[in-house]
């Protein structure tokens, strides 16, 4: 067995298993931190293999804060093309149901147009997996803090109180890597998590479906439903297979979703679906389950997991891949907080708290999604009750707004608590200062956006030109050696919204505590949000 001394005792801060999208999301936020990172990637390349194609509006805007969101955009769909979705028979016939879902371009003049917070700072982006993996990689290599290694597979680990050993597989004989902190982002078999004895909860294995990935250079420009060419992202045919067609980033590839027993089946399908002869080639074939899955713990001693290593969903309402993200960022800062010596105890446990009721929130709106879509399509023997149906329980799965921005982190160690709290809404997003939710998106005056303006330590917001004396407050952090700044917004607007004079925002913009007042004894509540108390 060989040692790999990268410097010192350790060979890195924090190791990452798996370069999907999650651990490629935390090895950059890590990065971006400064702090040293190894991402252990057992697939020799990333791979042309399709699964998700939708960032959401919170994963936009947490690639914007990470400075890449122009890049995902550049690499995804076109701004201009409309992510409607469609029930048919087939496509040459006319759409028993269109919802329309307004392209990039058009969201982006809403969002510029509102002024009531209620709607993200970024729209969605769709990007398909095996388009975005390779983008991110990228980005990964180029920080100088993070190594990534593909071909390297994990193999087991050994925790103590000051370490974790990792052995690993990288093109030969087994090696160690000796690392502070080792994150299993290594998806839905994690062997991180099965070696930690962390099980999954919760409904397996649903409904097995053949996935085939189509290149069709035509068919896009060719659709004969709607208005001009490229009419929409989903086509859901009303049949027996739960068969669907989803159009992917660069508009030629395709996918069709089919509960069929046998790989040869599925170009038939594709055609039938199709209904109008084109040219295309069938690049893959495979079969994926549905599964509502959330794991009973997300870490243990100095081992964390996180995406779809510890919550697996039905993708309906998109928050697979999106939630993985959410888990990255909430990690990222706690670990580099940690590792820099001023994120207290609390910190990381946090960790667990806050996004595994995400997770469980998120599995159960995905199975509210899903259950509505099942609803419709039991129905497609009767066309006219399956409209009317499906007219209200489709746009579960696309209209998850809430469950997108309006998580809220309760009970939390880090984090001040309000007794009470708005409900939870997936279809809805209603704004809130709480503590614990994601700042609102709003404008300041200039149109620029407030989010642009934190930086990456914690903020105080002191808004509407409060006279509030924060010295006393900035001391208590400086005394931790913790990030932070006060941001003076006199903007009417934004105090009008928010609700209060004064908000303290963590590193990852959510609300740790907002008050009129700073509490008579600042250094607690600073003690509170960096997990020392
Ligand atoms: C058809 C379909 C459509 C979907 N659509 C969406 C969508 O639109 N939006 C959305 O948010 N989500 C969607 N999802 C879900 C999304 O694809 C997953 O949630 C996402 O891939 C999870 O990312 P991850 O990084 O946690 O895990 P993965 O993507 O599974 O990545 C895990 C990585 O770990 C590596 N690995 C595993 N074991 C080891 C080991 N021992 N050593 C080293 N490396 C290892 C794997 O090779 C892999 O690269 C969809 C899923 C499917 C199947």
């Amino acid at each position: 067995m060989r040692l790999i001394i990268i410097s010192g005792l350790f060979d890195t801060e924090v190791l990452v298993v798996g370069a999907g999208p999650v651990g490629l999301a935390l090895a950059i936020d890590l990065g971006e931190k400064g702090v040293r990172c190894t991402l252990v990637e057992r697939k020799p390349d990333p791979q042309f293999l399709p699964k998700m194609e939708r960032c959401n509006a919170r994963t936009m805007e947490i690639f914007r804060r990470m400075g890449i969101a122009a890049k995902v955009r550049a690499a995804g769909l076109r701004a201009e093309v409309p992510m409607d979705v469609y029930i048919i028979l087939a496509m040459n016939r006319p759409p028993l149901l269109h919802l329309p879902y307004p392209s990039v371009a058009e969201a982006r003049r809403q969002i510029d147009a509102c002024t009531d917070a209620t709607m993200p700072l970024e729209p969605y982006q769709l990007i398909s997996q095996y388009t975005l993996e390779p983008l991110l990689k990228s980005v990964a290599e180029a920080l100088p803090s993070v190594t990534v290694r593909y071909g390297c597979e994990f193999v087991s680990f050994s925790q103590d109180r000051d370490s974790v050993t990792t052995r690993v597989r990288c093109h030969g004989p087994v090696s160690e890597i000796k690392s502070k902190y080792l994150v299993g982002c290594d998806g839905g078999a994690s062997a991180v998590r099965q070696q930690l004895g962390i099980a999954l909860d919760g409904e397996g294995d649903l409904l097995r479906l053949r996935q085939g990935l189509f290149y069709c250079e035509e068919l896009f420009d060719r659709i004969p439903i709607g208005k001009g060419p490229g009419h929409g992202r989903h086509y859901h045919v009303a049949d027996e297979r739960s068969t669907f067609l989803i159009m992917q980033d660069s508009t030629r590839h395709w996918t069709l979703h089919a509960v069929l027993d046998d790989d040869r089946a599925m170009a038939p399908q594709f055609e039938k679906t199709l209904g109008v002869p084109v040219k295309y080639e069938m690049l893959y074939v495979g079969e994926w389950k549905q599964n509502l899955l959330l794991a009973d713990h997300y870490a243990s001693g100095r081992v964390f997991l996180a995406g779809d290593a510890v919550h697996l969903v039905i993708p309906t309402g998109g928050l697979g891949m999106n939630g993985g993200v959410g888990d990255a960022v909430d990690l990222g800062w706690k670990l580099a907080a940690t590792l820099r010596g001023w994120g207290g105890p609390k910190l990381l446990a946090s960790y667990e708290i806050e996004r595994r009721q995400v997770g469980a929130r998120n599995v159960a709106a995905s199975r509210y999604a899903s259950l509505g879509r099942r609803k419709w399509r039991s129905l497609w023997r009767n066309l006219g009750e399956l409209v009317a149906v499906a007219d209200v329980e489709q746009r579960k799965s696309n209209e998850m707004i809430g469950a997108e921005l309006g998580y809220r982190y309760v009970g939390s160690p880090v984090i001040a608590d309000e007794p009470g709290g708005p409900e939870h809404e997936w279809l809805r997003y209603v704004p809130t200062t709480w503590p614990g939710a994601r700042l609102p998106h709003v404008w300041l005056e200039g149109h620029a956006a407030i989010q642009d303006r934190i930086g990456q330590g914690y903020t105080l917001l002191c808004l509407g030109g409060t006279g509030e004396e924060t010295a006393a407050l900035e001391h208590s952090f400086k005394a931790l050696g913790a990030p932070f700044e006060v941001l003076h917004i006199p903007d009417a607007i934004a105090r009008d919204l928010y609700g209060f004079d004064l908000i303290l925002l963590r590193p990852d913009l959510h609300v740790a505590w907002r008050g009129n007042r700073l509490p008579a004894a600042p250094g607690g509540l600073a003690a509170l949000v960096t997990g020392q108390t």
